[in-house]
């Protein structure tokens, strides 16, 4: 199949770029927007590669953002087809970084260049946002793209970010928020002794086993009509010497917060502490707020992408919150409508991660039109 948008995907796909790697991904990108006339700032944050570029002068700003990183391959051997070429089957396009993202990010670019010919005056301003350190540790990434723009003041009033939010086809299902994300490392401090004499101990398994039970039955909040109720999850539990007759001397618990916008981040600390003190623990919390969570309950942006995806798929998209976090969450808290809109995550990160030629062709046809509804006068 030819289109400009599977060509471009499959040359972004034979670039190694695992994440923080950005190969020559952004390169590639950067020569296709310079030459319909965008204005390009490489920003490179530590050992991270990330770009700013703008088209137009004044008015309402329209970023699309994205990632040219990918999660590694994993085992070549188990892969169908080399994840670093890309492969044609059929309809599927096969390759690390097809689904997640660079069949959107080749859509993005794409969908500007027929955009820009059909109307080289638009109204407003087009801009794309891309880092290469989402799927990494997410420090020298977008983060620092956003402070970067906050002092020069400059604002994003619509983000589209290219994440694939799909469930079953293209456009069903699309991102406009996301759950907070608390982590903690806890640590319930006892006293090690022998198992034949605990008199002389203090076991921190006991002490913490009732209180744990009480973290994971606790009704956080209800949610609201955005957000799933707030999720406890325990991801790991660990203590004792390796010897079957020591009582350990402490219990590290590893939990995570999937939290809703009806509580804050400070409220469940407070809360979760108060149980732990309630039964009495000797403990220490470590605490890390990896993202707050965002809402774009309604707006021009959601209202550009229900029309395009019922112009072009033929049906209502669902509104979610569901899923990871993801760079969103770095752009939201600046005032911006922020939505996520990309291709169907079945096999993202996994082995054979592959996406529909036809369904990406049709994320261009979707992401030209939301530039058509935003930008161009009725
Ligand atoms: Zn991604």
């Amino acid at each position: 199949m030819t289109h400009p948008t599977i060509e471009l995907a499959c040359k972004l796909i034979e670039e190694k770029s695992v994440t923080p790697e950005d190969a020559l991904c952004q390169p590639m990108m950067i020569e296709r927007l310079e030459a319909i006339g965008f204005k390009v700032e490489r920003l490179r944050f530590g050992d991270v590669d990330n770009f700013w570029a703008v088209r137009g002068d004044s008015g309402p700003l329209f970023a699309f953002a994205g990632h040219t990183d990918v999660v590694p391959s994993g085992k070549e051997a188990e892969w169908q087809h080399p994840p670093f070429k890309a492969t044609i089957e059929g309809d599927l396009l096969y390759g690390r970084g097809a689904a997640d993202m660079k069949g959107s990010l080749a859509a993005m670019v794409t969908a500007c260049e027929e955009f820009v010919s059909q109307h080289p005056d638009h109204q407003g301003r087009i801009a794309f946002l891309i880092t290469s350190d989402e799927e990494g540790i997410a420090i020298n990434g977008t983060v620092k793209v956003v402070e970067w723009l906050e002092a020069r003041n400059e604002k994003i009033t619509w983000c589209l970010v290219g994440e694939p939010s799909s469930t079953n086809t293209v456009g069903d299902v699309v991102k406009n928020g996301r759950r907070g994300s608390l982590g903690c490392e806890l640590r319930v401090i006892g006293k090690q002794g022998h198992v034949a004499y605990p008199h002389l101990a203090s076991n921190p398994v006991h002490l913490a086993a009732p209180a744990l039970a009480e973290l994971a039955q606790e009704v956080w909040d209800e949610g609201n009509a955005f957000f799933p109720a707030t999720s406890f999850q325990i991801s790991n539990i660990q203590a004792g010497t390796g010897a079957t007759n020591v009582i350990p001397g402490d219990l590290k618990v590893v939990f995570n917060f999937r939290f809703s916008t009806e509580l804050s981040a400070e409220e469940l600390q407070k809360r979760c502490e108060n149980i732990l003190r309630k039964h009495g623990l000797n403990f220490e919390c470590k605490w890390h707020l990896s993202g707050q969570p965002f809402l774009t309950a309604k707006g021009e942006l959601v209202a550009a992408a229900q029309k395009a995806i019922r112009d072009h798929c033929a049906l209502e998209t669902e509104l979610s919150t569901a899923g990871g976090t993801s760079d969103g969450r770095f752009i939201a808290p600046t005032g911006a409508q922020v939505l996520e809109l990309g291709p169907v995550n079945a096999t993202i990160h996994q082995v054979n991660e592959h996406t529909s030629c036809e369904e990406l062709i049709r994320l261009h046809n979707i992401y030209t039109s939301v530039l058509h509804n935003l930008l161009v006068a009725k």
